[in-house]
């Protein structure tokens, strides 16, 4: 367990899962926790903790504040939930003991999930509190009681100003994805919120990038916390990263083709605007794609189906903003496309943090077209990461020459994903099942196919 200030421990930390897994094997018995949680864990299938679970859940359960630096996809949900549960089975019920602030309504319904399943042969409830939809429900669920609020920022401090909700219990204070949440503008109201919680005890703060702003704030409200991190702030180390360079206007037709010839479980497409997300999932259905859109101008029932078919395989396809996407929970992404460019590392990371989840493989494909070479020498100094460039065997690029653009920028230390065994930037790695370039399924069609 790690001491000291976190961007020292980004210099001396770089665990590999699998190793780690080795050397630090532990059963979630090792905790002790009470058997109403154990029933709960066995339940969602989890028979091993994920390494910061190995690491967070002991401090938590010590009432330890901590600092969490991990991305999502590695467990911190229940790295959280679980002491909290165990520390709420004790004490009073139907008072608000627990407050969760996540950035998006997708994140905090997410959390409430996970507190609901984990905490099913429990007496503990837990509810949500976001905008976009009706007060009314969400007044009437607090009026009930529970002991558990996952909420965003905005929508708290109304409730909270209008009295509806009582926050002087609150034992636990966790805030979850504050980079994201500072990203979005929420800095202020998350001081507020502080004001409102003057009486906790603990506070859990997770974060998957440290900036300046989060950093002072994680000092501000915490007191002599542990830190645990989970890896590098950088993608997960079981996705293998890729890179298509293509003409904007080619774009469409690489993805037709990508999506025609490789084997594919969920894809996660992204693209820079919501017209877009929109237009594109369109198109997708149009030629018999099982594909939805997910994006800000869908109403919030909206946006939950698509994210409910997802998960359930209704659609096979989702196209997506990146608001719209954050905490999107859904296990066996095997792709995530970036159709477009992202606009900053941070939100690479983030999309990229859609597939892998729980050391799951994962592929991420990111098309690059010329006005993208900066972006892309970005991600690969920041993340100290080289993006194999590829090129799609069977696709028509016209005049365009992929092997020529966005050429490798030489000064850059690259961290290979695939351990540095081969020296082609078009190889694939070795034992990767999924999703190459002339690897095709079984007949050559894609399973997302609805008909051919
Ligand atoms: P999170 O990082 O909290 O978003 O979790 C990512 C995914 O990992 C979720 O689908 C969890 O249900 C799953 N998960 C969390 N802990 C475990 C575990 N110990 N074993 C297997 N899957 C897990």
């Amino acid at each position: 367990m790690l001491h000291g200030k976190p961007d020292e421990i980004l210099k001396t930390q770089n665990f590999e899962l699998s190793a780690f897994k080795e050397h630090f094997f532990v059963s979630f018995s090792q905790f002790s926790l009470d058997s109403r949680l154990e029933a709960g864990i066995k339940d969602m299938g989890y028979t091993e903790p994920t390494p910061i679970q190995k690491q967070a859940i002991p401090h938590v359960l010590a009432e330890s504040d901590l600092l969490g630096l991990a991305q999502t996809g590695t467990g911190k949900t229940a790295a959280f939930m679980l002491p909290i549960l165990q520390r709420l089975i004790r004490g009073p019920l139907r008072q608000v003991r627990v407050l969760i602030v996540a950035p998006t309504r997708e994140l905090a319904e997410q959390i409430h999930q996970t507190a609901v399943d984990l905490g099913k042969y429990t007496k503990i409830r837990s509810t949500t509190v976001y905008g976009g939809v009706g007060k009314k429900a969400q007044i009437d669920a607090l009026r009930h009681g529970a002991e558990i609020v996952v909420a965003c920022p905005g929508r708290l401090l109304d409730l909270a100003g209008e009295k509806h909700i009582d926050l002087a219990k609150v034992e636990v204070l966790v805030l979850d994805e504050a980079d994201r949440m500072c990203d979005m503008g929420f800095l202020p109201d998350i001081r507020r919120i502080l004001k409102l919680v003057p009486n906790r005890q603990q506070t859990l703060f997770f974060s998957a990038t440290m900036p300046d702003d989060i950093r002072d704030l994680s000092d501000n409200i915490l007191n002599n916390p542990v830190t645990v991190q989970i890896g590098q702030i950088a993608p997960a180390k079981t996705v293998s990263h890729a890179l298509y360079p293509v003409p904007s206007d080619m774009k469409k037709n690489l993805l037709f083709t990508m999506l025609d010839e490789m084997a594919t479980g969920r894809v996660l497409v992204f693209t820079r605007t919501k017209r877009r997300a929109r237009f594109l999932a369109r198109d997708l259905a149009k030629k018999g794609y099982k594909a939805e859109e997910l994006q800000g101008n869908m109403s919030q029932n909206r946006r939950q189906n698509a994210i409910d078919g997802f998960r359930s395989g209704k659609y096979d396809i989702l196209v997506a903003t990146d608001i719209a996407a954050r905490g999107i929970d859904v296990a066996e992404i095997s792709h995530v496309i970036n159709f477009d460019m992202p606009d900053t590392v941070d939100a690479y990371t983030h999309r990229i943090g859609r597939t892998g989840r729980a050391a799951e493989e994962g592929d991420a494909f990111t098309f690059a077209t010329d006005e993208d070479a900066a972006m892309v020498r970005d991600i690969e100094r920041v993340l100290k990461l080289r993006l194999e460039r590829r090129h799609w065997p069977d696709f028509d690029y016209g005049d365009f020459e992929p092997q020529k653009a966005l050429p490798v920028v030489q000064n850059q230390r690259p961290a290979r994903q695939d351990g540095g065994k081969s020296n082609s930037n078009y190889s694939r790695r070795a034992g990767d099942r999924r999703g190459s370039p002339g690897r095709r399924p079984q007949g050559g069609r894609s399973q997302n196919r609805q008909s051919s």
